[in-house]
C-alpha cells in the first residue's frame, strides 16, 4: 500500500525566542542577551509530530533577535520566500519563526511582496524552549499545520500564536510578556489552529495582498528610508524638522486620535510635504482611522487609514518603489 504523499512545508528560522536558551528553566527576561539559540533542525526535533502533518524542509536564515530585523532583512526573507515559491518544485506552504518584537513588521513586509498564493505563516514565541510553559513547540506545530492547510492558501500572509490565526496587516502584539499577545484589535481573529488539531477560518481579508499588490522587491537591494514622528501632549516641530533636514524619503506622524497633533508638530510636518517629503499621517489610538479633512487635503498630507504607525510606514516604504505622487499614495492606503 502506498503511503499518502504529505503537503511540504519549508521552515526559514531568523531568532528571536522561539530558538532562545536560558540559563534555567525560570528565565523569561534574559535569555535574549545570553544569545544562545536553538538551530531550526534543533526546534524540529522537538516536535517529532510535524513529519505526520507535513514533509518538513528547513534553513537557518539568520540567527537573531528581532529588534535586529529591518528593511535589508525584509528583502532577503521576501527574496528566498519568492524563489521558494517559483522553484520548480515550490513547497505547499512556508513558516516563518520570528522574534516576537518586530514579528508584526516583517508579516506586513511580506504579505505585501510575496508573489503567491501559497500559505506563508509567520510564528514567534513568547516564553523560549528552555523556560516552563513554553509555547515554542505549539506555535511551530501549529504554524506548519497551518501552512500544510489548502484553506489557507489566498489569504495573504497570516500569523499564527497561541493558537490564533490572524492577518499580518491587522495583527499588533498588545503586551510585553502575556502568550495571548498578538491582537487583531477591533477586527479579531480569522480562526483557529484548534485542540482538536482541525484548522477553522471564520472571517475573510478584504484588504489586498501578495498577488494583487504593485510591489515586486525582486533583486532590490535597498529600500527608501521612512521614519515615524510620536506625538506627545506640548510636542514641538524640532523632531521633524530634524528628519526634514537629515533628508529623509518619507514622514509617518503617530497623532491623536482620528489624526489631531499639536500646532507647531503639525505646522513643521507642513514645511515636510513643502520640502517634497510624502508625509502619512496615523495615530497613536490602538484602533480606528484617521480621517481626511479639508486642511489635511489643502497642507498636502496622506492619511494612513487605520494602519498602525508601524505598518503604515512599511506601507509608504512599499509604495515610494512605485510612486511618489500624493493621490496615487492616497489610493494605495485605502487598498491595502
Ligand atoms: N527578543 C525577542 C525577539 O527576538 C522577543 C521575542 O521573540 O519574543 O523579538
Amino acid at each position: 500500500m502506498s503511503a499518502v504523499p504529505r503537503p511540504s512545508v519549508h521552515v526559514l528560522a531568523t531568532g528571536g525566542s522561539i530558538s532562545g536558551l536560558g540559563p534555567h528553566r525560570l528565565d523569561y527576561t534574559l535569555y535574549p542577551e545570553l544569545g544562545q539559540r536553538l538551530s531550526v533542525e534543533q526546534m524540529l526535533a522537538r516536535i517529532p509530530e510535524a513529519g505526520e502533518i507535513a514533509e518538513v524542509t528547513a534553513e537557518n536564515v539568520l540567527q537573531v533577535g528581532s529588534p535586529s530585523i529591518g528593511p535589508t532583512e525584509w528583502l532577503q526573507l521576501a527574496q528566498r520566500i519568492n524563489a521558494l515559491f517559483s522553484s520548480a518544485r515550490p513547497p505547499q506552504g512556508v513558516v516563518v519563526t520570528h522574534g516576537t518584537a518586530t514579528l508584526e513588521e516583517t508579516a506586513y513586509f511580506l504579505h505585501l511582496t510575496v508573489k503567491s498564493e501559497r500559505p506563508v505563516v509567520v510564528t514567534g514565541a513568547m516564553r523560549p524552549p528552555s523556560a516552563l510553559g513554553t509555547d515554542a513547540d505549539l506555535n511551530l506545530l501549529d504554524a506548519i499545520r497551518l501552512a500544510a492547510c489548502p484553506e489557507a492558501a489566498g489569504r495573504g500572509v497570516l500569523t499564527v500564536l497561541n493558537n490564533e490565526i490572524q492577518s499580518a496587516r491587522d495583527v499588533t502584539k498588545s503586551n510585553a510578556f502575556r502568550v495571548d499577545t498578538f491582537d487583531s484589535r477591533d477586527f479579531g481573529l480569522l480562526g483557529y489552529v484548534d485542540s482538536d488539531a482541525r484548522v477553522v477560518f471564520y472571517r475573510n481579508v478584504t484588504r489586498l495582498h501578495t498577488t494583487a499588490a504593485p510591489f515586486d522587491v525582486r533583486g532590490k537591494r535597498g529600500l527608501p528610508r521612512v521614519d515615524i514622528i510620536y506625538a506627545y501632549a506640548g510636542a514641538d516641530g524640532v523632531l521633524i524638522d530634524a528628519l526634514r533636514q537629515h533628508g529623509t524619503d518619507g514622514l509617518v506622524l503617530a497623532g491623536f486620535g482620528g489624526g489631531s497633533y499639536p500646532g507647531a508638530f503639525f505646522e513643521a510636518g507642513k514645511r515636510a510635504v513643502q520640502a517634497g517629503i510624502p508625509v502619512v499621517l496615523a495615530t497613536r489610538s490602538t484602533a480606528g482611522r484617521v480621517i481626511m479633512t479639508p486642511q489635511k487635503a489643502s497642507a498636502g498630507f496622506i492619511v494612513s487609514d487605520d494602519l498602525l504607525p508601524q505598518k503604515a510606514r512599511i506601507l509608504l516604504t512599499l509604495a515610494l518603489t512605485v510612486t511618489r505622487e500624493r493621490e496615487a499614495l492616497q489610493e494605495l492606503f485605502f487598498r491595502y
